[in-house]
């Protein structure tokens, strides 16, 4: 029988294996088995997590699997070979065609202690790590009640303003970037608006600055500056997942990079989709390790392990439309478009649009809709 294999049960694994269970489907071709492996029982919506982790932010793989048809297997992948994939456990699982899912995780900073003493909001652990952390902070103490986040870039932006309402105007919140402006990396459009919101949620930001040691008390920065603060959170960038090595040819931030119908150009029986590959979203601009382009590279992945084993045409990848909300707190967000970032929503309007997406839009469809309904979600028959 022949067998597809996801591996990573992220945006792009989930919807990858929905799209191709709805090809499956509508080709007719119920000898095509497909398994997803991931090595956690559900998705992890990680873009809410700067709210802390709440329970409805991890989406049960297996319901949904279920009422698709789509086998898992609960496995930490250790290793890709040309036609099977290795288990930490010591298993094997074959596959014909394998789509890579395994995602990112945080670029925590060669720094001294950060490891041992530093946070970071990047998966449901490590949000419940902080959130414990933080609900233990004796805020009359003034160490304890110092926050310093370290990377003013949307993640941090986004930790750093939340923090606010979750700790209240006691709290000293510091946000520390090498860069010489909050959220430089999201362009000019919005660099003098994220200015102002830190300025309303009485942030300091510190620009042009490193931090050099990382103790349970204190941080030390690269000026020499110490501030003494029991917490310090790291939002420092995303890095693949270390599956990608040896697999083929990676951009400069270590994504593999894949051709137009998202395929590994040395390994045309290997796709890969989300934030472990760099495709081409225009002409002019490659994906970034984000929601908005993991979901739809996964069902074009999806669409093409399926299309590709019954001979057919394989599908384009491509997604000339961009948007970003960039959360600034529970009442205010900016939504943009473009890849210039042209803003579009601010303040309450901007809120209300990061929650519909956070809530509706990057949720899955539920599996309590039944297979055809969850198909036509994913796979609109006139797409
Ligand atoms: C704090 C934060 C805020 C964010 N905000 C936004 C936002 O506002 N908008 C946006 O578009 N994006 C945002 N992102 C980025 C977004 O979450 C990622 O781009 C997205 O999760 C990528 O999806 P993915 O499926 O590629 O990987 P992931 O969601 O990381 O999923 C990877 C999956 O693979 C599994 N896995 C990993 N390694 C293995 C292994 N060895 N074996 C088996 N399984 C494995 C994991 O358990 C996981 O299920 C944010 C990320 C963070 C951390």
């Amino acid at each position: 029988m022949p067998n597809i294999t996801i591996a990573g049960g992220g945006f792009a694994g989930v919807w990858a294996a929905l799209a191709a269970a709805a090809t499956r489907h509508r080709n007719t071709a119920d000898a095509i088995d497909i398994t997803l492996v991931s090595k956690d029982a559900d998705l992890c919506i990680r873009p809410r997590l700067y709210e802390g982790a709440k329970a409805d932010m991890r989406v049960p793989l297996r319901p949904l699997l279920d009422t698709v048809g789509v086998t898992f297997a609960q496995q930490d992948v250790s290793g890709i070979s040309d036609s099977a994939v290795q288990t930490r456990a010591g298993g094997t699982l074959d596959f014909d065609r394998l789509i890579l899912a395994t995602g990112s995780h945080l670029a925590m900073p060669p720094v001294r202690g950060a490891s041992d003493h530093g946070f970071a909001v990047d998966d449901y652990v490590s949000t419940a790590r902080l959130d414990a952390h933080l609900d233990g902070l004796d805020m009359s103490v003034a160490r304890a009640a110092t926050v310093v986040v370290v990377g003013a870039s949307f993640s941090g932006l986004e930790i750093a303003t939340a923090l606010r309402d979750r700790l209240g105007p006691v709290a000293r919140i510091i946000l520390l970037d090498q860069g010489a402006v909050a959220g430089h990396s999201l362009g000019s459009n919005v660099t003098s608006a994220i200015a102002e919101a830190l300025s309303r949620a009485d942030i300091t930001f510190v620009g042009e600055e490193t931090v050099t040691e990382v103790t349970a008390r204190r941080i030390t920065l690269g000026s020499g500056t110490i501030i003494e603060t029991d917490t310090c959170i790291f939002a420092t960038g995303l890095r693949p997942s270390p599956l990608v090595h040896g697999l083929g040819a990676q951009a400069s931030d270590g994504r593999l990079q894949v051709d137009a119908f998202l395929r590994l150009p040395s390994q045309p029986t290997l796709f890969a989709a989300g934030d472990v590959a760099a495709g081409q979203a225009d002409a002019d601009h490659m994906t970034l390790m984000s929601c908005q382009h993991a979901m739809p590279m996964g069902v074009v992945a999806g669409q093409n392990a399926v299309l590709d084993l019954l001979g057919q045409p394989l599908i384009r990848y491509a997604q000339p439309d961009y948007a970003t909300c960039l959360s600034l707190g529970q009442s205010d967000a900016i939504f943009t478009q473009g890849w210039d970032r042209t803003v579009v929503l601010t303040g309450t309007e901007g809120a209300a649009m990061k929650a519909q997406i956070n809530e509706t839009w990057i949720y899955p469809p539920a599996s309590t809709l039944g297979r055809e309904a969850i198909f036509d979600t994913i796979l609109p028959v006139s797409a």
